[in-house]
């Protein structure tokens, strides 16, 4: 209940701090519409009563007081349902921008997020529910304790008139929705419960859709004709999540059924009171009017106000997924004493590094130390699983290791800002991103903090054989490239290597990780560029992944890495005297050519 009581209020932070002029709009505007119709009611017993009594007396001619009772009818009516509008108004400006608000949050967080995180699929469940429920949560929180309020002073104060007729009338409005009130909690936390458990099913489902609408897959899909088997693990996870909730949600409404006839049996009891009262005089038709519409309102308050309470309570149990998300902690950030490092000076040295994925049981990275001076070119090699792309990023700090650490220049990169520590490194990882933007703004994504001249751009792109290509496009650097939007050209996977490789060497960082660049380039293109390499790193300090024994041996020294192990290390002379596993694969690569 703790718990609750505090999201609740900092969802309430939340919503006033995303846009106060507009909650407190809301505020007011919803508590006048709690007024009005009272007034609208009171005035329309006393139309009735007066044109009752004019009626009965005969006099023909309508007087002056009737025209501006019903002025005023229609004033107070205007004056509600102009409030509705406005209402309806406010709170969607409201909503919106609590929404951007809560983007702004959701989106922050998982940037900074540790790397990790995305090996668990908690994480994943985590972010779905938060991303489903961030943007608006906070702001149902909020209309649902406005709308309580609300509905509940509405309801008292029609309770009140009521009371004048019969106190127990008004009680009996308050108690036969009772039921209602414990039968709607009952089936939120049901189903809370229920969503809480089907996030993987849901997550599948959408992996699922993906599959059968994304572009990516869309060439697997047809070539192997995969359509209707996809289309079928579709149907089948997402009607198993909706006839699971189609079953809890027709238990509640037949139950709930049940509830109904109570308030029937209510209505009626009322009903039959006051035409009895009307029929013996002991009140006037005006006064008659004024109770059944005092009646029916609270009956719709009751509901209102059931309906915000359950509302409050799955909000309640909803938002803590929101919280939960915004809070996991980074823990891949500056840890004490805090260092600086402008720039790279000396070396960076792995020291006895342990790394293990999550839930993974060997370790993927045992013991692994090498130093790497400033200026060399370093190979890393090694079987498919040896664990080479693991290390780049241990070296990249996007991972901290179980044990042993990473030090540059003499600090343990623990001790550094990540988003600091990072600014020394470019990498083109083995899975580059294709950013669906303007060629140009593609390569500047390697360091956009920077407002770098055009030409700095075109130099990268040139180094890496793709500025003639970009030039040939509509917009030359201007063209979107990709396949997503408007007027976009796509590029062959070729290509977009090429801006990958453009992007990294366009950001000016000392040391240069390249994990497997040129796996798609033409012979061409990769005999040209690791002819020129020394060139085109300019003395950055660089760590190149490949599986190409022809751009390995350019290295100064190479290490051999094998499960998750340095094997050898040493140039490629060394490494062939040696005639171990370097000699063994180095030979198994040419022998193919030499045929
Ligand atoms: P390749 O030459 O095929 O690119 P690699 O040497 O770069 O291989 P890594 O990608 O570092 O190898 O993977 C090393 C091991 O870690 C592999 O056994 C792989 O299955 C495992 N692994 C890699 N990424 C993950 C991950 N995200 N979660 C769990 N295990 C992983």
């Amino acid at each position: 209940m703790r718990t609750r009581i505090k999201y609740f209020r900092e969802s309430i932070r939340l919503v006033w701090k995303s846009a106060p002029s507009w909650t407190l709009a809301n505020i007011i505007i919803s508590v006048l519409r709690s007024f009005l119709p009272l007034v609208l009611i009171w005035l329309l017993k006393e139309l009735i009563d007066i044109i009752t009594k004019v009626a009965s007396s005969g006099q023909g001619t309508v007087p002056a007081d009737v025209l501006w009772l019903i002025i005023a009818v229609v004033i107070f009516w205007f004056l509600d349902e102009a409030a509705s509008g406005l209402d309806t108004y406010i709170r969607k400006k409201q909503s919106m921008k609590l929404e951007d608000y809560m983007y702004g949050l959701l989106h922050s967080k998982s940037v900074k997020l540790d790397l990790i995180n995305f090996e668990r699929s908690e994480y994943y469940d985590a972010l779905s529910r938060a991303s489903r429920e961030a943007p608006w949560r906070p702001n149902s929180i909020l209309n649902n304790i406005v709308s309580m309020t609300r509905g509940l002073l509405s309801l008292l104060l029609m309770a009140g008139v009521l009371a004048f007729l019969n106190w127990w009338l008004a009680a009996l409005l308050l108690a036969v929705n009772i039921p209602g009130i414990w039968l709607r909690l009952h089936y939120t936390g049901i189903l809370y419960s229920f969503r809480l458990r089907q996030t993987p099913e849901a997550r599948k489902t959408a992996y699922f859709n993906w599959l059968l609408t994304g572009e990516r897959p869309s060439r697997e899909i047809r070539l192997f004709g995969l359509g209707d088997y996809f289309i079928s693990l579709f149907r089948k996870s997402f009607l198993k999540t909706q006839e699971e909730e189609l079953d809890i949600l027709k238990k509640r409404t037949l139950i709930e059924l049940i509830s109904d006839v109570v308030k029937a049996a209510a209505v009626l009891l009322t009903l039959v009171i006051i035409a009895e009262k009307t029929v013996s005089g002991g009140i006037t038709l005006g006064q008659m009017a004024m109770f059944v519409l005092a009646f029916r309102q609270g009956m719709i308050y009751i509901k209102d106000f059931l309906g915000s309470l359950a509302g409050l309570y799955e909000d309640s149990l909803f938002v803590g997924d929101v919280f939960e998300f915004l809070s996991l902690e980074e823990n891949v950030k500056a840890f004490p004493p805090e260092a600086e490092l402008e720039d790279f000076r000396h070396n960076i040295v792995a020291d006895k590094l342990c790394f293990t994925y999550p839930g993974n049981k060997t370790r993927t990275i045992n013991n692994v130390s090498f130093e790497i001076k400033k200026g060399e070119i370093i190979a890393l090699v090694g079987p498919n699983g040896a664990g080479k792309s693991t290390l780049a990023r241990l070296l990249c700090r996007l991972y901290d290791p179980e044990s042993g650490s990473v030090i540059c220049d003499g600090i343990n990169i623990k001790n550094l800002d990540p988003k600091k520590y990072r600014k020394l490194l470019s990498v083109v990882f083995q899975d580059f991103m294709l950013y669906n933007m303007a060629a140009g703004e593609n390569i500047r994504m390697g360091d956009i903090d920077e407002k770098m001249p055009d030409d700095k751009i075109i130099a990268a792109a040139k180094v890496t054989g793709i500025d003639a290509l970009i030039r040939e496009l509509p917009e030359g650097y201007n063209t979107a490239i990709g396949t997503l939007f408007e007027d976009s050209r796509e590029l062959s996977w070729g290509e977009w290597q090429k801006i990958a490789l453009a992007r990294a060497i366009f950001r000016e960082a000392p040391l240069l990780i390249l994990d497997e660049p040129s796996s798609a380039l033409d012979a061409e293109t990769e005999y040209d560029i690791f002819n020129r390499f020394r060139d085109i790193v300019k003395g950055r300090t660089s760590i190149l992944i490949s599986h190409r024994f022809t751009n390995i041996s350019l290295a100064d020294r190479i290490i051999v890495i094998d499960k998750g192990e340095v094997v050898e290390s040493g140039t490629h002379e060394e490494l062939m005297k040696r005639k171990g596993l370097y000699y063994t694969m180095y030979s198994k690569q040419s022998s193919r050519f030499d045929r």
